[in-house]
């Protein structure tokens, strides 16, 4: 019988809710999808998304924007355990977009880059002790059972190899029941850095930088702080305070690292301040490690992160504080794809955080100095090194007076007085060149044909030790050839310019006795592209002491700290000085500096000699007088004339395809498109630096706005008025800081 009185029942079909889902696609936006019946899913919540004849995985983004028929649409079904990006991680993804004028599934996708990470998790099955107790024990048994005393879950290898007994000991307490199993994670967990481990006594300068730092953290709130001072006057102990401030509130924190600069060494001094080492977030990582560490940030087990630009995607749910140590550092432009700046991008983060962010730098980007200078930025200052040591005496040598004998032509009389003098007192040496290979042009003596990439606008550099011509654009390489492939003629072919092994060979012909080793990307292994996993040879006998002298790229100038270097040789100071971009002059200071400040890092005075042959030159003059501020005061009146950043906004579009003629007339077609605006100028086209680069043709257009003008929004309606063709890609890099 049924009850008199029914309770109303639920219909089982109800109005589907529907959601804006974003796919980690290069498309326009969200597209609709149902959830399945009686379920919702929140902003950030992670599903599988079918897609054409496949699945994709997806996020709910927003509410269903189309009027499609439900019965249209497809289900999208949220993940098991219903995993979501969190909030703060989904606002900041559409601002980038927004910002770099990308699809925001292209940025979503660099957020979801861990394949795997929300699958379900593979577990090992390790033994632990059990209940029983067999009654007659073999002694090879009685010591297995030893072992597992400790409660800790081993498997059957790992119990036999402890014990020291064969496996089939093992598998025989197993059967008899007196080792049960157990499920372990996949990977080991991620122990907690100790803010206490090993904290520093700082100085003053450094105790007032740190309380500035630990007032921010605790306030909880989006500020922005530039931690200012020379190399070697504490800043990193200054922001481990900060990481240990923010890890006693039970906060996340993020430091990015130049990929350059992302070392063991670097690894081994945050565990030597907090007893572990942190997760770490580079191109290096496997998969696996990817997974593992995507997943443990996103749970929060992860609490320190260490990365390159990608970690700054990271779906972090308790960020308290983000780092960008050598905030100045090129290499946190992002160029290919979503072309973003990390450091930018890191103080956006903070913000969709509301959290502080702390810009590390001996010598800050201009961008920084300025809103520092002007109290949008607070300005952290440590004015000295720590401890006794001083700042290196910087030397200019002209190399316009040429009184060098025959077989001497990159070091000079001086470099290698200084030289013989440092070696003979036992100390080390570096020789630095930002050039790698033998030579960067080879030419025929007879024809003057010079060697250059069949799919770069670029010369084949020479690398003597390999016997081959590379191109430092696509990596094509040759056999050296014995004739010129253009007249045929033997022998003709000559190396001209130094790389940092022409260097070597010329140093090994002056100080026979010396050792020494070649640190550049081609012999540092791991470095272009990557992590710290297995650092760095040539680096690491420096710091042991094992060679004497390292000749080397710019690899070298960054983060390391060599006790015994008193003596730094800039072969050539001028290069990259006069490709006449906007920034030159900043990047090659900043370098310049940065390479000196590797000289004198510990008791003894460091000596720094600059080869140029622009000494009169203001880079030069305020290298040599340590008078950074002054630097940054002229170059900044220079670009406030002429309205470029940070008083006036750049934004470029580049325009490339295999296509050179469909190239150049998309190019000319949008020169022309350009409407015009107040306070906008629009340059080009011209051909880009490598007008040649892989195989395509580049050509480059320059927009150059006034401080208050919407560039995104100019962009927006210039691109528009322009169809392109599929085969000619128009990418947008807003804030260009390069001009290849
Ligand atoms: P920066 O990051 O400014 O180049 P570091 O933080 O690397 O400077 O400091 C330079 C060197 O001085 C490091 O070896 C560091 O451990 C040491 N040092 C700096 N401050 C202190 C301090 N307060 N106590 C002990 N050692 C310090
Ligand atoms: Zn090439």
């Amino acid at each position: 019988m049924r009850p008199a009185r029914l309770k109303p029942e639920i219909p089982l079909l109800q109005p589907q809710h529907r959601a804006g889902v974003l796919l980690p696609l290069p498309l326009a936006g969200a597209y609709d999808y149902k959830l399945p019946p009686g379920i919702n899913a929140p902003r950030g919540a992670l599903v599988a998304a079918p897609l054409g004849n496949r699945e994709t995985l997806g996020v709910v983004w927003g509410s269903a924007e189309g009027t499609v028929g439900d019965n249209r649409l497809k289900i999208a079904e949220p993940l098991d355990g219903n995993p979501a990006l969190p909030q703060a991680l989904c606002d900041f993804i559409d601002w980038v977009a927004a910002y770099t004028l990308n699809p925001p599934g292209a940025i979503l996708a660099m957020a979801l880059r861990s394949r795997g990470a929300f699958e379900p998790e593979a577990h090992r099955i390790a033994y632990v002790k059990g209940e029983i107790v067999p009654a007659r024990l073999s002694e090879a048994r009685k010591r297995v059972l030893a072992v597992a005393e400790d409660g800790l879950a081993r498997s059957v290898a790992g119990l036999a190899e402890d014990a020291n007994v064969s496996p089939a000991v093992v598998r025989g307490l197993i059967a008899a029941g007196a080792l049960v199993t157990t499920q372990l994670p996949e990977f080991a967990a991620f122990p907690p850095p100790d803010p206490d481990f090993a904290a520093p006594q700082l100085n003053a300068d450094q105790a007032a930088a740190a309380a500035a730092l630990d007032a921010a953290v605790t306030a909880g709130k989006f500020s922005v702080h530039l931690l200012d001072g020379v190399t070697g006057s504490g800043k990193t102990e200054v922001y481990f305070e900060a990481v240990a401030a923010a890890l006693a509130r039970g906060k996340q924190i993020l430091i990015l690292l130049p990929e350059i600069a992302l070392t063991v060494q670097f690894l081994e001094r945050f565990a030597a301040r907090f007893g572990v080492r942190p997760a770490e977030w580079h191109s290096d990582l496997s998969q696996k490690e990817r997974r593992r560490t995507y997943r443990a940030v996103m749970r929060g087990e992860a609490r320190v992160v260490v990365g390159a630009r990608s970690s700054l995607f990271l779906p972090f749910s308790e960020l308290g504080l983000v780092i960008v140590d050598e905030e100045h550092e090129q290499a946190f432009k992002q160029q290919d794809g979503a072309i973003y700046h990390a450091r930018d991008m890191a103080v956006v983060r903070a913000k969709s955080e509301d959290c502080p962010v702390v810009l590390s730098s001996a010598t800050p980007s201009l961008e920084t100095y300025v809103n520092a200078r002007q109290g949008r930025y607070q300005h952290l200052m440590l004015s000295a090194r720590h401890g006794a040591a001083a700042m290196p005496d910087v030397r200019l040598i002209d190399m316009r007076r040429r009184e060098f004998e025959d077989n001497s032509r990159w070091l000079s009389p001086a470099l290698r007085m200084a030289m013989t003098e440092t070696l003979a007192a036992g100390e080390q040496a570096m020789l630095f060149l930002n050039r790698r290979g033998y030579a960067p042009l080879t030419l025929c003596a007879g024809c003057g044909h010079k060697l250059t990439c069949p799919s770069c606008s670029a010369w084949l550099v020479e690398h003597r030790y390999r016997r081959r011509l590379a191109c430092h654009q696509c990596g094509y390489e040759i056999a050296a050839p014995q004739t010129c492939p253009s007249c045929a003629a033997q022998d003709s072919l000559i190396a001209c310019g130094p790389g940092v092994e022409r260097v070597a060979e010329e140093f090994a012909h002056f100080f026979p006795a010396a050792r020494y080793a070649i640190a550049s990307s081609d012999t540092v292994q791991g470095s272009l592209h990557s992590g710290p996993a297995e650092m760095q040879g040539p680096i690491r006998a420096m710091a042991k002491g094992e060679i004497d002298v390292l000749i080397g790229t710019q690899i070298m100038a960054k983060g390391h700290h060599f006790p015994n270097l008193t003596l730094v040789g800039v072969i050539d100071a001028d290069l990259g000085g006069s490709d006449g971009d906007l920034r030159a002059r900043e990047r090659t200071f900043q370098l310049l500096h940065q390479v000196s400040g590797r000289a004198g890092r510990a008791e003894k005075p460091g000596l720094v000699l600059l080869q140029t042959r622009n000494p009169h030159d203001a880079v030069m003059q305020a290298l040599a007088r340590g008078d950074r501020d002054g630097f940054y005061e002229q170059e900044g009146d220079l670009r406030r004339r002429a309205g470029a950043p940070p008083y006036g906004r750049l934004a470029a579009l580049i325009v490339s395809g295999y296509d050179g003629e469909a190239v150049r007339e998309i190019a000319r077609a949008l020169g022309k498109a350009a409407p015009p605006a107040k306070d906008i100028k629009v340059w080009g086209p011209t051909p880009a630096f490598y007008a040649l680069l892989r195989g395509q043709t580049r050509e480059r257009l320059l927009v150059q706005a006034g401080k208050g003008v919407d560039v995104q929004a100019y962009l927006k309606a210039w691109l528009a008025l322009v169809k392109v063709p599929a085969a000619v890609r128009v990418a947008v890099d807003v804030d260009p800081i390069s001009f290849f």
